[in-house]
């Protein structure tokens, strides 16, 4: 279980995150939509606390962090937590210097310090899980941005996080890739993995999360399941917002 309670967030003057209270379920998928600027990709870095907001409390798993302004929480508690999460962002990010079991197998052999024939296993479980297998020894600049983005998805999983939060995970994809990485989240999602994931794909959001949550102005101003939320918004905001997806 995540919960998020109360988070405030700003930079400088810039007040992004207003309290938002969020509780997410183990198994549960979670879609963050929204205005461009509305704090999306704010708050999933509060969750692995890329960012550290300023107020309010993040529980993952075992593991509490309370906030306070100007007080940093120390460096072993944010690892901790970190350790519980696994990250993809929008334009995959791959070490360009290593082939593709070689990006899966990095954190496990470096952080975790696996011993590398074990991390190898590993890494080719995941390769095969998200159908990369056969490209275990290609270079990233090599792989289509879809191949690129599944190695990413099996590198974030590799240390087995409580939670997979994906930042854009299509946005920089063509329809025809991004379809193939909304079948690795969709599978992953029936497997039961807990996922956070920023996203304009209504498609993707549709298809994967039980729960989505309007975030506008540095509030959830609706949350809902997909079918509440995309075919029959409550609020004008939000009405406006689905209309001007298209
Ligand atoms: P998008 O849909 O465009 O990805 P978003 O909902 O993810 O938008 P955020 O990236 O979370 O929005 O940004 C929210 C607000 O916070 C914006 O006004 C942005 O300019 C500001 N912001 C985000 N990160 C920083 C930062 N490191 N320093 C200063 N301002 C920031
Ligand atoms: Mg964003």
């Amino acid at each position: 279980m995540i919960t998020l309670s109360g988070i405030e967030k700003s930079f400088g003057e810039t007040v992004v995150l207003k309290g938002i209270d969020v509780t997410i379920s183990e198994g549960s998928v979670t879609a963050l939509v929204g205005p461009s600027g509305g704090g999306k990709s704010t708050l999933l870095r509060c969750i692995n606390l890329l960012e550290v907001p300023e107020r309010g409390s993040l529980t993952l798993g075992s593991e509490t962090i309370r906030f306070e302004p100007g007080r940093r929480p120390s460096s072993e508690s944010v690892q901790k937590l970190r350790r519980q999460t696994g990250m993809v962002f929008q334009n995959f990010q791959l070490f360009p210097h290593q082939t593709a079991i070689g990006n899966v197998m990095e954190g496990l052999v470096t952080v975790l310090k696996w011993p590398k024939d074990k991390a190898r296993l590993r890494a080719m479980e995941l390769l095969e899980k998200v159908g990369m297998a056969h490209k275990a020894e290609a270079w990233p600049a090599t792989l289509s941005g879809g191949q690129q983005q599944r190695v990413a998805i099996a590198r974030a999983l590799a240390p087995s996080p409580r939670v997979l939060l994906c930042d854009e995970p299509t946005s920089a994809l063509d329809p025809e890739l991004s379809e193939e990485v909304v079948d690795v989240l969709s599978r992953l999602a029936q497997e039961g993995t807990t996922m956070v994931m920023a996203t304009h794909d209504l498609r993707l959001a549709s298809r994967v999360a039980g729960q989505v949550l309007f975030l506008d102005g540095g509030t959830i101003a609706e949350s809902g399941p997909p079918s509440a939320i995309f075919g029959a918004p409550q609020k004008e905001r939000t009405k406006r917002f689905i209309a001007s997806l298209g």
